[in-house]
């Protein structure tokens, strides 16, 4: 059993709001070159949380990229301030919360770091 910890976030124009509860070993920090486009930052840190533990209010826009294996992703963000929200597979079972617009973000530490390799030289 691990503990998880109550969540909850506002996209910057405040139409949608999220809550819920994650893990914290469930944070990760992607430093793939997808998160860099999408994000416009060096790397986004994300919390993994299935759909049973989140609430989503608000009219969230989706759209569903491609990736290289074929896969679609959809990914959540909000159609009026552009705030990243979420990626999900079609089957919305399992969302990658963006960790960054949480209240909590200070807390949700990631526990590891993936595609490392795609990182910018001057992350430490
Ligand atoms: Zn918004
Ligand atoms: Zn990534």
């Amino acid at each position: 059993m691990t503990e998880k910890m109550y969540i909850s976030g506002k996209c910057f124009c405040g139409q949608i709001s999220v809550e819920g509860r994650v893990s914290k070993h469930s944070v990760v920090a992607c430093h793939c070159k997808d998160c860099q486009k999408f994000s416009g930052a060096p790397f986004r840190s994300i919390a993994v949380i299935p759909k049973e533990d989140l609430i989503i209010i608000g009219e969230v826009t989706e759209y569903q990229k491609i990736a290289d294996s074929g896969n679609a992703r959809l990914q959540g963000f909000c159609g009026r301030c552009g705030t990243q929200l979420y990626a999900t597979g079609p089957d919305k079972e399992l969302f990658n919360l963006r960790a960054g617009f949480l209240d909590q973000h200070n807390d949700l530490q990631p526990t590891t770091h993936i595609f490392s390799k795609s990182s910018p030289k001057w992350v430490g």
